[in-house]
């Protein structure tokens, strides 16, 4: 079987070499197809970090395997890492947080075992990255949250809890607030919870989820959440267990899958030859097992637990009373200890079941839409417009233009209604949001809509505006705080 192999940056060659020497003398089944990614790509002039002959590598394969890149700063170019996880639809990011014997934490201390997984969609949300300045003072993000990308990263966390034996399933949201997206997310998960009676399946608000994750991170085992959130969360969790250099992350897709470590190039230590390779071997082994290679993957888990159970140990962490070691000793460590076995979360030995890997040859780019058709209704328009004036000064021009199909229903600031009630305590900023529903419910087309605006524009600069949409006879819009 062939992979693709991508060193990285900084500290990366280092420690990508550490774990295929690791991985040669376990004699692991697998060739490399080295590709070119990262800075020095940027440098050369690709503006998305990676050679066409890279692409067109890993697209191939399907498997690529990556050390830490560097993104350039202020040239206007993309993270490599998150284009290469968007680019190819990996849409389930997969981290695992276990007590490692000999990673001393104020948990390990206390005698209390961590296993927990954080399934984070990789995807939507605000990593869209879709931003603009609406004004000098205001700038907007879009989040997107989707039915079909939710399900695809539910479904996967649902199938691998299934496959790992967890007892509980848990969803984290913030959907008392964002009742549209996270209140989407939510409701795919528990739509995707009745495929899966055998799971315990429940829910906690984020906030709620750190504050627990903190005081008893025991009870949870499979989480699964929103990109942003799981972003925050998967390193919350990465601290619970020692910090970044031991969380390992597989970003999964239906046709390419990326294995990495999750921390950075640390250029701070980069050409020392003293960066510590647990985090990438984690990764590298999470992808044996992806490959079915779970001989190799045992052999090589249980070495690397032993070694952490002696006390050897990067200058990162450990006992300070023992010396520390450098990266090619901490790798010779692990490779002499094959064989041995942890007193703590020893796996047993399994046979090799090497997947077949599925030569896909994609003619369009896959389409993912919700199979039922819906009937959805335009009933009104948020007008996002430039204004410096008092509520009642913008409601008083808006209503010139209403006419007889709309009516002004309500006017915001920053979510927050300041017309036709509001307080005299709310701050404004210079952009209003102005509801302008249909009178009586009467469906709208896009030409009323776009009449509207020409009148709108009389009096505002709309620096962007949004439909009101019924789908189903449901609102598919939320109303404003206090509205
Ligand atoms: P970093 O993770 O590189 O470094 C933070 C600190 O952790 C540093 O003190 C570093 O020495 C230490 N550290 C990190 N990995 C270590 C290891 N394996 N062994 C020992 N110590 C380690 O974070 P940063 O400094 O914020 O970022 C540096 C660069 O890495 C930036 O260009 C950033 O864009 C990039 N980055 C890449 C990825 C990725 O490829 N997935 C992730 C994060 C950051």
């Amino acid at each position: 079987m062939k992979i693709a192999v991508a060193k990285g940056d900084g500290i990366g060659p280092e420690i990508m070499d550490a774990v295929l020497g690791i991985f040669k003398a376990a004699d692991v089944p697998l060739e490399y197809e080295f590709v070119d990614m990262g800075k020095w790509v940027f440098d050369k002039g690709f503006s998305n970090g990676m050679t066409p002959e890279a692409q067109q590598t890993i697209e191939s394969l399907g498997f690529l395997f990556k050390g830490p890149m560097e993104t350039p700063k202020g040239k206007g170019v993309k993270s490599i890492n998150v284009t290469a996880r968007k680019t190819w639809n990996t849409y389930a990011n997969k981290r695992v947080f276990r007590t490692l014997h000999g990673v001393d934490t104020v948990f390990s201390k206390a005698g209390i075992p961590i296993d927990i997984t954080i399934v984070r969609e990789n995807i939507e949300d605000t990593y869209g990255g879709i931003e603009h300045m609406l004004t000098h003072d205001v700038a907007l993000s879009r989040r997107f949250i989707t039915r079909p990308g939710s399900e695809q990263v539910i479904r996967y966390a649902f199938e691998m809890a299934l496959k790992k034996e967890a007892k509980r399933i848990t969803c984290g949201h913030k959907a008392n607030i964002m009742k549209l997206t996270d209140g989407l997310f939510l409701e795919v998960f528990y739509e995707v919870a009745k495929e899966y009676p055998s799971l315990k399946a429940d829910d906690v608000i984020v906030d709620d989820l750190c504050m627990k994750l903190v005081t008893r991170p025991d009870v949870f085992d499979v989480v699964v959440l929103t990109n942003l959130q799981g972003d925050i969360v998967s390193d919350l969790c990465a601290g619970l267990v020692g910090g970044l250099g031991f969380a390992p992350s597989a970003n999964i897709g239906d046709h390419i899958c990326i294995f990495e470590a999750v921390h950075g190039t640390a250029p701070d230590i980069t050409g020392k030859n003293i960066a510590n390779p647990t985090a990438l071997l984690l990764s590298g082994i999470t992808m044996l097992r992806h490959l079915g290679l779970m001989e190799s993957a045992v052999t090589i888990e249980n070495a690397l637990l032993y070694t952490l159970e002696t006390g050897v140990h990067t200058g990162d962490f450990g006992d300070k009373n023992i010396p520390s070691v450098n990266t090619t000793q901490f790798s010779d460590a692990i490779i002499a200890n094959f064989g041995k076995v942890p007193q703590l979360n020893a796996r047993h030995a399994l046979p090799n079941k090497p997947i077949t890997p599925t030569v896909f040859n994609l003619k369009h780019n896959p389409m993912l839409e919700s199979v039922e058709a819906h009937a959805d209704t335009i009933v009104g328009v948020d007008f996002f417009v430039a204004s410096n004036e008092q509520p009642n000064a913008v409601a008083e021009k808006m209503l010139l233009h209403t006419g007889d199909l709309f009516k002004l229903v309500t006017i915001s600031n920053r979510g927050t209604q300041v017309w036709p009630k509001g307080s005299i305590f709310t701050n404004l900023i210079n952009q209003y949001r102005c509801r302008c529903e249909s009178i009586g419910d009467a469906p709208l087309t896009q030409t009323d809509i776009l009449e509207l605006y020409k009148k709108v524009m009389g009096s505002f600069k709309v620096c962007s505006l949004e439909l009101l949409n019924m789908w189903d006879g449901k609102k598919g819009y939320s109303l404003a705080q206090g509205q």
